[in-house]
């Protein structure tokens, strides 16, 4: 323990002179490796959490989308058919208008007739006009009724896309704004991440990465935090810790596999920036 923490100072100066230091010393502590290791993983679990920030996004925003032109299709539909019931009501209108002025013509006829026979006969045209008349009438007065509740179901079919047609306005903004803002944090980070890993042998960083890819959280280096695992929160024997802040050899849980780190490579890594 007393010999690690000796070796800390040194170590942290090495890395601080940068790459000409490196070169002239290839030889790398195990502490050193770690740092890098949790250097890449900090860097790395930063670009996954702009992931999951976007991630989630974009299917709002698409879900809104589908719900707004559905919404549109049902308006122009209920659109249609009030269109239709009120040209229904402007039809009989005008066939009233038609019937009263054939009546006025059967009317003036009537005043000319010289037999009974034609005279009953425009008698007979005149009643039939008035039928029609009183039946168009009837229509158009169910077709009122219709429309006031059409016009009611439009108005709330209208104000509800307006609403909806608000809220993806609102979202894609949002989604705008993260794109915009979060394609220059994550190339910043990627850059980083790459540089990272530069420092790190290629058996580690396989390692790394296979380990990674298989965590569902990303998690590659955890730090021992109470005890226990970072990763999967089991308890690690006060030997096995022991072992891990001695920085002799990395040492991986036994029961996920992830890279453990001290509270050591944990606090140099934190305080970088
Ligand atoms: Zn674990």
């Amino acid at each position: 323990m007393a010999k690690t923490d000796v070796k800390a100072p040194v170590t942290k100066t090495a890395s601080e002179n940068g790459k000409a230091r490196t070169a002239l010393k290839p030889e790398i502590t195990v502490a050193e490796k770690l740092v890098e290791l949790f250097r890449l993983q900090h860097v790395d679990s930063q670009v996954d959490r702009i992931k999951v920030q976007r991630g989630e996004l974009p299917l709002e925003v698409q879900d809104l989308e589908d719900e707004v032109a559905g919404l549109e299709t049902r308006l122009k539909k209920l659109q249609d058919e009030l269109g239709e019931v009120e040209g229904q009501v402007s039809d009989r209108q005008n066939m009233i208008k038609e019937a009263k002025a054939q009546i006025k013509k059967y009317e003036a006829q009537q005043a000319k007739v010289r037999n009974n026979r034609e005279y009953d006969s425009l008698t007979k045209e005149i009643e039939f006009q008035n039928l029609e008349i009183q039946l168009a009438e009837k229509r158009i007065k169910e077709a009122k009724a219709q429309i006031d509740g059409k016009k009611a179901v439009v108005d709330e079919s209208k104000h509800k896309y307006d609403e909806r047609q608000k809220d993806l306005e609102v979202k894609k903004k949002e989604l705008d704004d993260i794109i915009a803002e979060t394609e220059k944090e994550e190339k910043e980070l990627q850059k980083k991440s790459s540089a990272a890993s530069k420092h790190i042998e290629e058996r580690l960083l396989s390692a790394y990465n296979r380990i990674r890819s298989n965590s569902r959280n990303g998690l590659a280096v955890v730090p021992v935090e109470r005890g226990s695992c970072g990763g999967c929160f089991n308890s690690i024997p006060p030997q096995r810790q022991l072992d891990i802040s001695s920085h002799k050899k990395i040492i991986v849980c036994e029961h996920c596999g992830r890279i453990l780190v001290d509270d050591y490579v944990l606090e140099r890594v934190m305080s970088e920036k």
